[in-house]
């Protein structure tokens, strides 16, 4: 295979929509959310964010995020979806029942979610997301794609194989890609 593919990966913060950038002439939207209001809850300089209030509530904040990003319609894909864990602060609560309605609401618009590597390289030291959410993708007919979310070259393709072992352990045998928007399906 020969392709060659653009795409952005774009943050979504609430009311802050450009349409320069929904509008652009790329094979695929990633839709992603890396910041609650204003603090950016994944950079290490942030982190004291975390420590001034329940854990719980984050969590949910960030999957109604999610939520609401999916609902726009806007994205194709859904970039790294459970980042909140990237610092292992992890809710009380049962992670399915708080991401399932985002789940729902990807599942409706159609969109895919990333079995991102990056998290491998983070404290979590765990693929995006985790096999409990990537369960609950399955059951709910949601598509993958695979990332590696790469800051250099030498990171393209980074923890692939590790990514393709859990996608098959819970039963996924094909993968998306994108070309002028459209999925296209690819068996790995
Ligand atoms: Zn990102």
């Amino acid at each position: 295979m020969n392709y060659r593919v653009l795409g952005y990966e774009v943050d979504y913060l609430k009311g802050y929509i450009d349409k320069r950038v929904i509008e652009a002439e790329v094979d695929y939207l990633i839709g992603s959310v890396h910041f609650l209001d204003k603090w950016g809850f994944d950079n290490p300089e942030f982190i004291g964010g975390w420590k001034s209030r329940d854990i719980d509530n984050i969590w949910q904040e960030y999957f109604d995020a999610i939520e609401a990003m999916a609902k726009t319609n806007y994205f194709n894909i859904v970039g790294h979806l459970d980042l909140i864990k990237v610092f292992k602060y992890l809710p009380k609560k049962d992670i399915k029942s708080i991401a399932q309605n985002a789940l729902k609401a990807i599942k409706k618009s159609n969109m895919v979610i990333e079995l991102n590597s990056a998290g491998l390289r983070k404290p979590i030291k765990e693929l995006y997301p985790s096999k409990d959410l990537l369960e609950l993708a399955y059951e709910l007919n949601i598509p993958i794609t695979f990332s590696s979310d790469a800051h250099s070259v030498e990171q393209i393709g980074f923890g692939y194989n590790e990514a393709k072992k859990l996608a098959k352990e819970i039963g996924y045998k094909e993968a998306v890609f994108f070309e002028n928007r459209e999925k296209r399906l690819v068996e790995f």
